[in-house]
């Protein structure tokens, strides 16, 4: 019998489909064909093997790919080289400046790094916002990760409307090679940074091309305050009397909101990228993701990029979001770990308009998928797996990591790109840039 390899049958692992009120399943099987999950539940429903590649996961979790709602990929090159300061001097005095000398080889190796740092930690699909936004692309398929890539619009620049058309060309161009594996959006970094008429362009252009808006919103209480001195409105209320709240927008941090701001996000199912590391590191407040979700908004978690985290380990954020709901909340039940896992995977999925693609382990997704290790001392003795995988496991126990089908990451072995080549190359970016 010749072993088919565009299909996988992962056997003997406990399975987590993260569909909505889904219970891990003990003995349980995922197949996946051509790309997509043909199967996930238990081993005695499943159909009976015809060739396919069989992955044992004995001791193991599976588990839909974690997607990262909100990054800056290539920022990857700027990891520990400024820390411990206010956002606007971080922005202002070290990263603008060091990111004007950025060329496209730049963004390209420090994509790559991210990518095999997110392949290793169990993410499978993620969401940028970055300057030279082809070359994510690029480093993206090599790597065999899924991406919603977009270039950076910043409406201060003297080439704001050069950016702009660039932008549209680049949406345009990947909706035509429509590849499976790349979702793009438009970005405008955000209201204080974009003025309004740029907005609204994006906002057409985006319900032509039919793509998402990805925006920063009501990150630090400055930002709030400056809109409301400006004109009379929060951050949030000023995006939707622009109208763009009306289309598909994720809505990055989202950490100052009044109960308006709320009532507007969860009305629109505006998707939200909740990023705690980022939050805490760069100080800027707690976001109300509990108040959030019980309005019905849609939050998803991001990583947000490696200058303010500092790493792009998303389970890390699983942990910390369900630790500091509790932590400023005051209440010991706020944000449990299986709603904190659903954040991570089938939330952030829906949250960058991507739920009918992937999420969760369904017939029909496309398969991106994960196998976590359960052996190590630290996950002893063996207890229920969302909890150990929210508060106990960390991101080095995931072996496998599998995007559309293909095997990217096998028993702990990066398959697609050269990671020693990798860090040789993104290192002599990151000296260039920095050093400049
Ligand atoms: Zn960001």
């Amino acid at each position: 019998m010749t072993v088919d390899l565009s299909s996988l049958r992962i056997v003997n692992g406990t399975v987590l489909t993260m569909t909505a009120d889904s219970q891990p399943i003990g003995d349980g099987i995922v197949c996946a064909d051509g790309g997509l999950i043909s199967y996930a539940g238990p081993a005695d429903a499943a159909p009976e093997p015809s060739g396919e590649r069989t992955i044992d996961a004995s001791d193991c979790v599976v588990l839909p790919g974690l997607v990262n709602a909100h990054t800056h990929l290539a920022m990857t090159l700027f990891r520990g080289y400024a820390d411990d300061m206010a956002l606007q001097t971080w922005l202002e005095d070290w990263i603008w400046p060091a990111e004007m000398r950025l060329t496209p080889d730049d963004v390209y190796w420090g994509s790559l790094l991210g990518t095999c740092e997110m392949l290793r930690a169990g993410v499978t699909c993620f969401n940028d916002m970055y300057h030279m936004p082809e070359q994510t692309v690029r480093a993206a398929i090599d790597g065999g990760i899924r991406a919603c890539p977009s270039g950076v619009l910043l409406g201060f620049l003297p080439n704001a409307q050069e950016l702009f058309e660039e932008a549209i060309a680049f949406v345009g161009e990947l909706r035509r090679e429509a590849h499976p594996r790349v979702h793009p959006m438009l970005a405008p970094h955000a209201i204080y940074t974009c003025p309004d008429e740029l907005l609204v362009k994006v906002g057409e252009a985006a319900a032509n091309l039919e793509v998402p808006i990805h925006i920063h919103l009501s990150e630090t209480a400055s930002e709030v305050q400056d809109s409301y001195d400006d004109r009379g409105q929060s951050p949030v209320e000023h995006l939707n009397s622009l109208g763009l709240l009306d289309l598909p927008v994720l809505a990055v941090h989202c950490v100052h909101l009044s109960k308006n701001d709320i009532a507007i996000l969860a009305e629109k199912q505006t998707g939200i990228a909740h990023c705690p590391s980022s939050n805490m590191k760069l100080a800027s407040g707690f976001a109300p993701v509990t108040a959030l979700l019980a309005a019905g908004a849609v939050v998803g978690l991001g990583t947000d990029g490696c200058a303010s985290n500092n790493n792009l380990d998303l389970l890390e954020e699983v942990h910390l979001a369900a630790l500091l709901e509790k932590g400023y909340s005051g209440n010991p039940t706020a944000l449990p770990a299986p709603l904190a896992l659903t954040m991570a995977t089938r939330l952030s999925a829906r949250a960058l308009g991507l739920s009918d693609v992937i999420g969760t382990l369904e017939p029909g997704k496309h398969a991106d998928i994960i196998i976590v290790d359960m052996t190590g001392v630290h996950l002893q003795p063996p207890r229920d797996p969302v909890s150990h995988l929210v508060y106990a496991a960390r991101s080095a126990d995931v072996i496998t990591t599998i995007v559309g089908g293909e095997v990217v990451m096998d028993d702990g072995e990066i398959l697609t790109v050269d990671e020693a080549e990798i860090i040789t190359r993104a290192t002599e970016c990151a000296d260039h840039l920095l050093l400049g």
